[in-house]
């Protein structure tokens, strides 16, 4: 139905633009002819006297008899128009006033025959309006033709096509940090579309499918055209939700284009970006077109089992969310390869920061490992960006080259919003952000399962009026119960040092109590952590598709159990709030070392903090 509609609605817009083509044509053509016969009118009219005296003194150069009309070029330019009667012929009409012969010679004489002219004239009159017609109907039909390729070319696929062979710049593992797991698994797939008549000799199976799964900026789609690279073959890119048009059928005639184009320039590889968006599971469909994701998701499965083992094409395809997959897509002969790509480690950190510093000027004592400590959690796609976002504060102080300073505040900016130094805060506010920060610091300083206190700063960033980062030195796999309850009180370090200082508290806290209430959940819900509760899970979490993460939690326990866990939250809260007070209470006059050195220079970097504590320790 709305295609139809669609068609029609193109063939009417066809028409009018051709009707204003016709307009703008028949305006231009009645302009010529008013011109061609304002010249005709300039043209002066005499008698025929007057025309055989000129004759006599040879000053015409052309006749031209139109039926009774003579049209008359004179030597000097001018023209004139004579009549004569109808039925006398110019020559008895010369001859009845004694022209001289041999000076009609001389003059050159063109006469069109009147009865053509005529006939020429009527046919032209009568086809003019068919030829108008005809005209207008070819360019319309033409213009349909446009929209019916157009509509051809909507089922072929968009992919975009790279040969490395032809790229100067090519994509390599090189060019790929750390991931040093992915890229093992991947060799195979390299050594195979180096060489594959090694492997169809011996018989052996090689991958169809090879599915990257990590989180967005973790570096799949690099991976995959440095796999590529490394083995010179073509390179299809295609996203998952190219795929899916408005119309049904669209996706699966793409799908069909894509592999037999792949399969021309085999041996080559296929990434299919965003595999989640056709390849979620079917039936499941909340949305509107999940018919048309069904098919396209059907085709996919249909041309990679129909793949030949020579036919040497490599499907690689990136997802984010391998839960919500269709079960279908990883069964063998499919997506059967899976290389999991996490966030990076530590290491892995410093190494694409040293990959992307390379085109960068950075000052000799630049320290990755150290930028790389400040980064949890970055992918590799932060991390370029954040050293680009650093080259640009550099730009902007016309600076020559980046230092770390420039790269810490690029993290700051990154991560908690961009300075806000104008803003402007009273005394009395500085003064309890102040005391808010110094708490989150001394108690993250002085816990032993606590990571070190990298900053503190009451510059406002973003929404936040200040901040302490601390950050473990190292990666862990496992976190401790024992250091969930040191997080704890350092999050409730800030509520508690404005409590005992000013007797009050602010909003500014209230932040910091979600936080801490959100992490006491999980303690007692799905890590077992809690005495009360013992080793058991609470909620079923339950990815609703379409809707994003987390957004139903399935209840799988009662109501008595529910009070109980939020008694065992507040208890996990209250603990905390207790190990904070102590400390405070405790180092008191260290919290207000802290406090007024911050007043002074509104920001610490480690090495000034820690000395807090080494002179007080001295003393
Ligand atoms: P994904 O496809 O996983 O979302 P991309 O491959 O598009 O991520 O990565 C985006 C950018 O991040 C890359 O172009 C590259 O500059 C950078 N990047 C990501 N991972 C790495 C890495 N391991 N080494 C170097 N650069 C990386
Ligand atoms: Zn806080």
């Amino acid at each position: 139905m709305r295609t139809r509609n669609v068609l029609i609605a193109t063939i009417m817009n066809a028409i009018t633009k051709n009707i204003v083509v016709f307009l703008l044509v028949m305006i231009g053509v009645g302009a010529f002819f008013s011109l061609y016969s304002h010249q005709s009118i300039k043209a002066q009219k005499v008698g025929i006297e007057t025309v055989v005296d000129q004759i006599a003194n040879e000053s015409i150069r052309k006749i031209a008899v139109d039926g009774e009309e003579l049209n008359i070029d004179l030597k000097d330019g001018t023209k004139e128009v004579a009549y004569k009667e109808p039925n006398e012929s110019l020559s008895t009409l010369l001859k009845n006033f004694t022209v001289d012969p041999e000076k009609i010679k001389k003059i050159e004489i063109d006469i069109s025959d009147q009865k053509k002219s005529f006939w020429l004239n009527t046919i032209f009159s009568f086809l003019l309006p068919f030829l108008i017609l005809g005209f207008i109907v070819f360019f319309t039909i033409r213009q349909l033709q446009g929209v019916n390729n157009r509509a051809l070319t909507f089922g072929m696929s968009r992919a975009r096509q790279f040969d490395p062979k032809e790229m100067k710049n090519k994509v390599t593992f090189q060019d790929v940090a750390g991931a040093a797991e992915a890229k093992q698994e991947l060799h195979e797939v390299i050594e195979f579309l180096k060489d594959p008549k090694k492997f169809h000799d011996l018989g052996a199976k090689i991958p169809k499918g090879v599915l990257l799964i990590g989180a967005p900026g973790t570096g799949k789609t690099l991976l995959a055209k440095a796999v590529a690279g490394e083995a010179d073959a073509p390179f299809f890119h295609v996203s998952g939700s190219e795929f899916i048009e408005m119309f049904v059928g669209v996706g699966a005639s793409r799908v069909r284009d894509l592999f037999a184009r792949a399969k021309k320039s085999a041996p080559c590889i296929i990434f299919v970006d965003e595999l989640d968006a056709v390849g979620r599971q079917r039936g499941a469909g909340l949305g509107g077109s999940h018919d048309e994701r069904e098919q396209t998701l059907n085709q996919i499965l249909v041309e990679m089992d129909g793949f030949e083992p020579t036919d040497n094409v490599i499907v690689i395809a990136a997802t984010n969310r391998p839960d919500v997959l269709d079960p279908a897509l990883l069964r063998p002969g499919r997506f059967d390869r899976r290389v999991l790509i996490d966030l990076p480690t530590l290491i892995d950190r410093e190494a694409i920061l040293k990959v992307h510093a390379k085109n960068k000027p950075l000052t000799s004592d630049i320290d990755f490992s150290r930028i790389a400590q400040r980064t949890p959690g970055f992918s590799g796609a932060d991390l370029a960006n954040l050293l680009n976002e650093a080259a640009i504060l550099v730009a902007r102080r016309d600076g020559k080259e980046i230092t770390i300073g420039d790269v810490f505040s690029s993290i700051e900016k990154v991560i908690l919003g961009p300075e806000r130094k104008g803003r402007l805060i009273s005394d009395k506010e500085k003064k309890i952000t102040a005391y808010h920060e110094g708490g989150h610091a001394l108690i993250s300083h002085l816990l032993p399962d606590s990571p070190p206190v990298q900053k503190i700063s009451i510059i406002s960033r973003g929404p936040a009026a200040g901040y302490t980062m601390n950050l473990p030195t190292e990666d862990r796999l496992f976190r401790t119960k024992k250091e969930f309850q040191a997080e704890l009180a350092v999050l409730l370090g800030g509520y508690t040092a404005e409590k005992i200082i000013f007797g009050d508290v602010t909003t500014g806290a209230s932040d910091d109590l979600k936080k801490a209430t959100r992490l006491a959940r999980k303690l007692v819900m799905h890590y077992g952590m809690s005495e009360g509760l013992g080793q058991r899970t609470y909620g079923e979490k339950d990815d609703l598709i379409f809707l994003g993460r987390e957004i139903t939690e399935q209840r799988d326990y009662s109501e008595k159990t529910a009070e109980a866990i939020d008694a065992e939250i507040s208890g996990f809260i209250n603990a905390a709030h207790a190990t904070a007070q102590q400390t405070i209470d405790k180092y008191r006059e260290k919290l207000e070392n802290i406090v007024q050195l911050l007043l002074e220079k509104e920001t610490l970097e480690k090495e000034e903090f820690d000395a807090l504590f080494e002179r007080t320790k001295e003393e």
